[in-house]
């Protein structure tokens, strides 16, 4: 008997039968798009598929040059191409995998010159003007489609997704706001409709009948001039006659100005508009976006609200989550935490997609935690490679030891991998609780999945048996007899030399985010770094706020009745006035992740935060901060004064005893989780 029945009940769609309803959903991870990456690609699938995962569906592949996500990118034209994927294909098979490959035409989104799409319009997020494709153009579209579904059908691929939804091409046909086509192709949503449903027709012509076409289906375009709800059913029936097998959904263009994946989206925030399609489909339907545990996804499918359920980026955080799922073990999944910092941020910028907590994403083949020994049967290692080395076996007594002091996430990280390769591990914290500079950040508004990370890692450090000694101060004596010894000692908060710097109103962030310290109505924020923008948003957020508040915050109303799904936002009620600082003349928050600052900045301007650049810090004092701007005194009448100011290595201990250092004890300049959880995964692959 299985705590998630509905998940891991197989569903035969077409030919193919899934072994269970969880997918993998298509992201582009930077490994499709060069023949010598095509190794680590299948790899990284392999492991998933060893995972046991259902349905592995590939990032985007290019029907033609024209449908490029950027110069040379990924595609599927050639016989010679869809050999070369045997090689991904044969390594999902060899673990019990399927697989799907996503085509994908980027239309505006494409980021190259060349680009097409319905109209001559630019998109406000790429810097290259499309052309209009001519009518002639668009019928060899949909052929050039369904050459790239019958090659992926060649390569042995289980089925094809095409992607209908997030604002690429077939999106940028269906919606008015970029279709002013007064051909075959445009003018009316009967005509809008028409790509797709070719597409989907002359795939369905090419590889028969069993072979499943799963098509992404846009459910919410969120962008002024989007589908009516009406046009959404509308399209769903024609491409069901044309043959579709699956729909898979997607939310909002990437355009969009709601978030739609982001940690401060609820999480299942979309399951109403896929139950809402699955009323009217007469063909099993995938919910998608914000489900990362397999409770909500099981919730979903015992309310009949999907068939299936696709994640992507619970997939990059943890390989084996249906396993763990399947075998009582979901305490042990490494739950992703909706931060986009080295995955999605990584792709907008031309970097191989990972992860900030599973660093190995991406690097299977570079990346190994190998076991120390071998006379620990049973023992699993990350990416399964406990019977690729058979180093010698030694007895209980000479099991080398480390001793991790710290225990935020480098710390965290180090003890558990540690502990996975074998060695007999002590962690030490100084605070009677694990998590660092995390358990601050779970406190702000919209971050409470970083608590999962916690839980992950408490529990992994309680299933490999680390000696865990909280409340512990490490000493030099303490440490003396390890093999090795790992720093993570983290940081304290900077506090800079203003003048004032120790008067009664000035608190650091961390004495705010724990609770230490409770601030008065009128704030001032020294520092618009990650942290200063954070704790702007934590102390201004209204904690009477429900998830309903999200919609209302960001416009989102029924497609029914507002195209697209968007309408007008409620305002925030704010419960402080603060002011946020820095010294940089630039914008605030210019800095911050690529996929996520956007919201972070229109939260401050939403929450009324009062934002100020080029700022020379005077002093404290009991009526405020003072400041210099462009010259100009000025007072910043407030109750206290928040120092986020970054952050200085602790190293005491490391200067006395040496070992390894890690995390933001090595540099804080760089404080960052991503880089912590990397740095520790790495050195302990070398120990
Ligand atoms: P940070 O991003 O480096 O920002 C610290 C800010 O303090 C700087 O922007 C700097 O701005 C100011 N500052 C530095 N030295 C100062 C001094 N002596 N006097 C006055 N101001 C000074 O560090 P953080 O905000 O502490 O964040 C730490 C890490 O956490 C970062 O790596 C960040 O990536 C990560 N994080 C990210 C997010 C996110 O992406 N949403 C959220 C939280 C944390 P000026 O010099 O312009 O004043
Ligand atoms: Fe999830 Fe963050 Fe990992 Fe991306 S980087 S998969 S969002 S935890």
């Amino acid at each position: 008997m299985t705590t998630y029945p509905h998940l891991l009940a197989p569903l035969t769609i077409g030919d193919l039968t899934l072994r269970n309803r969880v997918v993998m959903g298509s992201m582009h991870t930077g490994l499709e798009d060069k023949l010598w990456d095509m190794d680590k690609l299948a790899a990284y699938f392999a492991e998933r598929a060893r995972g046991e995962v259902g349905l592995i569906i590939t990032g985007g592949y290019a029907p033609n040059k024209r449908g490029w996500l950027k110069p040379f990118a990924a595609e599927m034209t050639t016989r010679l191409q869809a050999m070369r994927h045997q090689r991904v294909t044969a390594a999902v098979h060899d673990e019990g995998g399927a697989i799907a490959m996503q085509i994908l035409h980027a239309g505006r989104y494409g980021y190259h010159p060349l680009s097409v799409s319905a109209s001559a319009k630019k998109s406000p997020i790429t810097p290259f003007k499309p052309s209009a494709l001519s009518t002639r153009g668009v019928e060899r579209t949909a052929t050039d489609f369904a050459k790239s579904v019958a090659l992926a059908k060649k390569a042995g691929y289980d089925a094809v997704e095409i992607m209908g939804s997030e604002g690429y091409l077939i999106n940028q046909f269906l919606a008015a706001r970029t279709n002013d086509r007064t051909d075959a192709w445009g003018g009316t949503a009967a005509k809008r409709m028409r790509l797709p449903v070719e597409i989907v027709r002359r795939s369905r012509e090419l590889v028969g009948d069993g072979f499943p076409i799963i098509y992404r289906i846009s459910l919410l375009d969120l962008v002024e001039g989007g589908q009516t709800w009406d046009e959404v059913v509308e399209l769903a029936g024609e491409l069901e006659e044309a043959g579709v097998t699956v729909f898979n959904t997607g939310i909002g263009w990437h355009e969009a100005r709601v978030p739609t994946i982001i940690t401060q989206v609820p999480r299942g925030a979309w399951r109403s508009a896929t139950a809402r399609l699955k009323e009217v489909a007469t063909v099993p339907v995938c919910a998608s976006n914000r489900i990362s545990s397999p409770e909500m996804g099981e919730d979903i499918l015992a309310s009949g609200g999907a068939d299936l359920i696709s994640m992507a980026r619970p997939l990059l955080a943890d390989a084996e989550f249906v396993a763990k799922a399947a075998s009582d073990r979901a305490d042990e999944i490494n739950t992703c935490i909706a931060c986009n910092q080295a995955c999605l941020d990584h792709v907008f910028v031309n970097k191989k997609a990972s992860c900030l907590v599973n660093p190995r994403a991406g690097r299977e083949t570079e990346l190994i935690l190998l076991p120390i020994r071998t006379s620990r049967p049973g023992r699993r290692t990350l990416g399964g490679t406990s019977d690729a080395v058979a180093a010698p076996a030694a007895g209980p007594s000479d099991v080398p030891t480390v001793a991790v002091v710290g225990a935020g996430p480098a710390g965290l990280a180090a003890a558990v991998n540690a502990a996975e390769r074998g060695f007999a591990v002590t962690l030490f914290e100084q605070a009677p609780t694990l998590g660092g500079q995390f358990r601050l950040a779970m406190q702000i508004p919209g971050k409470e999945d970083f608590a999962e990370t916690l839980r992950y890692y408490t529990r992994r450090l309680d299933v490999l048996d680390v000696e865990v000694q909280l409340s512990t101060h490490a000493t030099p004596e303490l440490l003396a007899d390890f093999d090795h010894t790992i720093i993570a000692t983290g940081v304290v908060p900077r506090m800079p030399a203003i003048d004032g710097i120790d008067h009664a109103k000035s608190v650091s962030y961390a004495d705010v985010l724990s609770g230490k310290v409770t601030v008065g109505r009128r704030v001032a924020v020294v520092g618009a770094g990650g942290i200063g923008v954070d704790v702007s948003h934590f102390l201004t957020h209204d904690p009477g706020d429900t998830d309903e508040d999200f919609y209302a915050h960001w416009g989102v109303g029924d497609p029914a009745l507002h195209p697209g799904g968007l309408t007008e936002r409620k305002p925030r009620s704010t419960v402080r006035e603060v002011t946020l600082v820095q010294r940089k003349a630039t914008p605030i928050g210019i800095g911050l992740g690529k996929t996520s600052g956007w919201a972070h900045r229109a939260v401050l301007k939403q929450s009324g935060v009062t934002q100020i650049s080029g700022a020379a810090y005077d002093r404290i004092d009991d009526a405020g901060l003072h400041i210099t701007v462009d010259g100009e005194q000025r007072l910043i009448e407030c109750d206290h004064v928040v120092i986020c100011a970054g952050q200085e290595s602790v190293r005491d201990l490391y200067d006395a005893v040496g070992g390894h250092l890690i995390g933001g004890a090595d540099v804080a300049a760089e404080l960052d989780a991503k880089r912590a959880i990397l740095q520790a995964t790495e050195l302990v692959a070398a120990l």
